[in-house]
């Protein structure tokens, strides 16, 4: 609550030196600039100066929906009573995922790799399909309680071209899997660096566990706008990965705290996956 005092109160001090600063040197004319702390304020997951936090992103232009709405993301999963569960056999997530060349972009608040026309998931009888994947460290969601060190997130478009379906996978130290080497080895540093590569091939299904049960419920994207209606399906099972790989990401400038706080459920129902 204090940091959340501290950040409101900021850009008016900021205002008041700086007009204090140009009065000492009057006479002038030139139009006042806006103070850069203003200018350049944005989102990310600790607040200061500079950055709104995860509990005031509301404060910037677009984010209502990061405070008022009621079905956000990421929340915490369980699999046991009494937690709001519901256990039942449901329809099975249909992978489509076919390879990508490697196209990799530093966001500032996350590794994104782009991904080439053609991977989809089906569910309900309908297609989604695969737009681009991007990591958090530690997990978003939470499982029985436990975070794990990092979480991967395959965002998926609906019929108007907008994300509407993300499946959510825990990753964790612990396997040697080569598929997520040339997504997790040698990152994009700086915020919009980019790393293309013709010659690397990415197997898309090879980044998802043999077992995909799944949880469900009703979200929204866990960065600003928080906009809602999307789609979740975060899978049971972990993928192990190695330790470099794990590191790759996590010793990247920024992105070792990429995760917002868990959001209340509020009265949400999350469906559990009971068979494979
Ligand atoms: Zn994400």
């Amino acid at each position: 609550m204090n940091s959340r005092v501290s950040l409101g109160a900021f850009p008016v001090l900021a205002s008041a030196l700086f007009f204090s600063a140009c009065s000492s040197n009057a006479p002038t004319t030139s139009v006042t600039p806006a103070p850069p702390a203003v200018q350049e304020r944005n989102w990310g997951y600790v607040a200061n100066a500079e950055t709104a936090g995860p509990s005031d992103w509301v404060s910037l232009p677009g984010n209502a929906a990061c405070a008022a709405g009621k079905k956000q993301s990421p929340v915490d999963l369980a699999t046991r009573a009494p937690f709001p569960v519901e256990a039942k056999d449901l329809p099975n997530l249909v992978f489509r995922y076919g390879t990508t060349k490697l196209h990799l972009v530093n966001k500032g608040h996350t590794v994104q790799a782009d991904v080439e026309k053609g991977s989809t998931v089906e569910i309900d009888g309908a297609a989604w399909a695969l737009l681009q994947l991007h990591f958090h460290a530690p997990s978003e969601h939470s499982l029985d309680g436990l975070h794990y060190p990092m979480e991967m997130h395959l965002v998926h478009a609906g019929p108007d071209g907008k994300p509407g379906l993300v499946v959510g996978v825990f990753l964790v130290q612990g396997g040697d899997n080569p598929a997520f080497t040339p997504l997790l080895s040698d990152l994009p540093k700086v915020k919009g660096a980019r790393k293309d590569d013709s010659s690397v091939t990415v197997d898309l299904a090879k980044l998802l566990p043999e077992n995909r049960a799944y949880l469900a419920y009703d979200g929204s994207l866990t960065t600003p706008p928080c906009t809602e209606g999307i789609r979740w399906y975060v899978l049971q099972s972990p993928m192990g990965i190695t330790g470099e790989q794990l590191g790759a990401f996590v010793t990247v400038p920024g992105m070792n705290t990429t995760n917002r706080p868990v959001q209340p459920l509020a009265g949400r129902k999350v469906l559990l996956d009971t068979t494979p």
